[in-house]
């Protein structure tokens, strides 16, 4: 099967807070040429230094994927990255004007709905399509942690999570080519334990969160007081628990924690550059474990 590379149809444009530094950032994505890849430019910086979107460049992975070559930085790159290799843009050039993609609703929502209405348009050169030679291994024991890549036919995922929560608990997905990206899992939001929150808040992590960026898991009834600490961070009046989830706004699936590191693990793997055919099976992934794949990956590419 022979299938020609593509690049979106016409620039698009996002703004919104990081969700780590708090700060407003603008960003928009242009069309690039074939064999470009996706490639992050620094606007706000001397000369607008690039860094190629690929696992060698992946320099932190805590909570959220930050790619670094010189001065050029991005963080939490993981839900645009999925979006631009599931809705089938191959290359980008991605402007941004602060260290961080804006966190938008948690999920990767609005950038499919933008990448929709330009579509893709084909270019001269041929897509490469990776096949997985031989199995490839991450694991982290101590945390249950593991990523397994067979050679396959197809790309396809097998997803497990489980935390001793009891409002999460163990949750499993499939995702392959039948599955649609755009309506199943983009629109699900990234999530943080109750119990986190206060700790990154104190180390300054969270800034730009609120509640309506994130699911908040709630474990355990809260303190007047602890309600009150979480309300003035927040800027909220009041907060509310409904079935174990902090938030005004109902889950939009399920099982939609599950399927936004299924989100994640898009996003990173999205990391080597090329799409691959390999049955990826993940057991309680997070971005250190699923960037390494990829860079496991990579070390493969002829
Ligand atoms: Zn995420």
């Amino acid at each position: 099967m022979s299938c020609k590379q593509t690049t979106l149809g016409a620039p698009i444009a996002f703004s919104g807070k990081g969700l780590h530094t708090g700060a407003i950032v603008s960003m928009v994505v242009l069309p690039a040429e074939a064999d470009r890849g996706i490639v992050f430019r620094r606007t706000d910086l001397k000369g607008g230094p690039e860094v190629p979107a690929l696992a060698r460049f992946v320099s932190d992975t805590a909570r959220g994927t930050t790619i670094k070559q010189g001065k050029a930085k991005v963080s939490t790159i993981e839900h645009l990255m999925a979006s631009l290799w599931m809705m089938g843009v191959d290359n980008a050039v991605v402007e941004i004007d602060a260290p961080e993609v804006p966190i938008m609703d948690g999920s990767a929502r609005a950038y499919v709905e933008e990448i929709a209405k330009v579509g893709t348009v084909e270019l001269e050169a041929e897509r490469r399509y990776f096949e997985v030679p031989e199995r490839v291994t991450f694991a982290i024991e101590k945390k249950g942690v593991e990523i397994v890549v067979d050679p396959a036919e197809e790309f396809s995922v097998d997803l497990t999570v489980d935390y001793s929560s009891q409002v999460v608990g163990r949750q499993f997905i499939h995702f392959d080519n039948s599955v649609d990206f755009a309506t199943e899992v983009a629109p699900c939001r990234t999530f943080v334990f109750l119990h986190e929150i206060e700790i990154l808040l104190r180390l300054g992590l969270i800034k730009g969160g609120s509640v309506e960026s994130a699911l908040v898991v709630v474990e355990k009834p809260i303190s007047d007081r602890s309600k009150r600490r979480i309300c003035r961070a927040f800027k909220k009046e009041d907060i509310e628990v409904e079935n174990g989830y902090l938030n005004h706004s109902p889950l939009r699936f399920p099982d939609e924690i599950a399927r936004h590191k299924l989100l994640d693990i898009l996003g990173d793997l999205a990391l080597l550059g090329v799409r691959f055919k390999g049955k990826v099976t993940a057991l309680r992934p997070g971005h250190l474990a699923n960037t390494q794949t990829a860079l496991k990956l990579s070390k493969l590419l002829a």
